[in-house]
């Protein structure tokens, strides 16, 4: 997708502090981070929101729980938010499906 800033962090068009990758999904540091620990798990596949998902994503979505809890695990995180903006009412910006792991 052209003109999505995500889409151009996981080509790697834009740099980011990308700290895992997989076939579905990358997580990087969030820029503005809300927490000791704030990172971004975003699925390769662009979508622009929670509301947009298409039957078949079920999977991809769970995965980012999956990987979520595994860098909150490595993170040392005692607890954690884990959150998906949905919509321009509740603040999103990014309009490219990305969960929040915010912990501490
Ligand atoms: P949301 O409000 O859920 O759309 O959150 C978007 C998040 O992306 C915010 O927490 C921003 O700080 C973060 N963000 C924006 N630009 C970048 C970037 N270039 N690299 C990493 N995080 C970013
Ligand atoms: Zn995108």
């Amino acid at each position: 997708m052209e003109d999505c800033l995500f889409c151009k962090i996981i080509d790697k068009q834009i740099n980011s502090e990308i700290i895992y990758e997989d076939d579905i999904c990358v997580a990087f540091k969030d820029i503005n981070p809300k927490s000791r620990v704030h990172l971004l798990i975003v699925p390769r596949k662009h979508i622009p929101k929670v509301s947009d998902m298409e039957e078949g994503d079920e999977k991809m979505m769970g995965h980012l729980i999956k990987v979520a809890k595994e860098l909150a695990e490595k993170n040392e995180c005692k607890g954690y938010q884990l959150l998906f903006n949905v919509g321009k009412e509740v603040g999103q910006i990014i309009f490219h499906v990305h969960l929040h792991l915010m912990g501490r």
